[in-house]
């Protein structure tokens, strides 16, 4: 009745409204749908079908194409791998990225390589990973996680209009820290020159996600080995005051009452 893909996300958010309600405040994230808008580049397909490059091969059965899922994804991680090669050396960087509508955006100094090479049009590979939990098999062999995970390919194109280059800025304060931006000194003209926006459109995109229990060898599950999911969750701690920040000042709800 429903594709596959849908099943399987449905699947997924059930499963995780069970195991792991820290990763599954999906409500708080809520406020990615009203992601600030770029030009006419808001238009969100529901599905962007599988490339060559894009169709999940093995366990085939976990790869999803459909933009809501792929979008919950991104809106819920912040740091994403951005892989590119430079002279046949590939390179993989962890950075920071913001999802807005459909591009995912990443930023940087203007003088690190990885912006210097992506800005001048060079195919890139961006990984998003989410790891949900531990799966402990009866064997080695069928031990496996849980997760959902993102790539998505492409060209990234350096944002050059001052607009969207402070949108995108205001985009990966905000996805992360509800209010900050307001509350923060925003970048000045020197600090905005200093900073690469890259913008990858999301247009060969792909999601892989396992959830569930460890799926062992039929003859294993008679073996007396403890098996099952250790979930795991990112839990903030409590805000540390920096020294030199005035005790007078309050901390913010967001700061004190931060959760993911
Ligand atoms: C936390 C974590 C741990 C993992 N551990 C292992 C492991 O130990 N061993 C192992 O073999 N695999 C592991 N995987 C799965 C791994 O990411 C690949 O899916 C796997 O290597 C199979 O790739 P493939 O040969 O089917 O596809 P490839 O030919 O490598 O990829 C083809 C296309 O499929 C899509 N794709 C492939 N994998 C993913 C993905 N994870 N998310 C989104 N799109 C994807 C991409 O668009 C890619 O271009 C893990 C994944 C995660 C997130």
């Amino acid at each position: 009745m429903f594709p596959r893909g849908v099943v399987a996300y449905l699947k997924l958010f059930l499963t995780h409204a069970a195991l792991a309600p820290a990763i599954n405040q999906m409500g708080g994230r809520e406020a990615a749908g009203s992601a600030p808008c770029f030009s006419m580049r808001c238009f969100v397909p529901e599905a962007i079908p599988p490339t060559e490059r894009t169709r999940v091969v093995r366990e085939s059965h976990r790869g999803i194409y459909d933009r809501e899922a792929i979008d919950k994804i991104l809106d819920e991680g912040f740091v994403c791998h951005v892989g590119f090669s430079v002279a046949g050396q590939p390179y993989v960087i962890p950075t920071l990225y913001a999802r807005v509508g459909d591009a995912i955006y990443f930023h940087g100094s203007a003088a690190s390589r990885m912006l210097r090479n992506s800005s001048q049009g060079i195919p890139v590979c961006i990984t998003v990973t989410l790891t949900d939990g531990f799966v402990l098999a009866r064997s080695v062999f069928n031990h496996s996680m849980n997760y959902r995970s993102v790539v998505a390919l492409g060209k990234a194109i350096l944002v050059d209009a001052p607009e969207e280059k402070l949108e995108a800025l205001r985009a990966f304060t905000e996805r992360i820290l509800t209010g900050r931006w307001n509350d923060a000194r925003q970048p000045n003209e020197k600090e905005l020159k200093a900073t690469s926006i890259l913008r990858l459109p999301l247009t060969e995109v792909s999601a892989k996600i396992r959830i569930g229990p460890p799926e062992d060898d039929a003859p294993d599950y008679e073996l007396p080995v403890w098996a099952g999911v250790i979930p795991l969750h990112l839990t903030p701690g409590a805000p540390i005051r920096d020294e030199k920040c005035d005790p007078a000042i309050p901390t913010p709800a967001y700061a004190a009452q931060y959760k993911r």
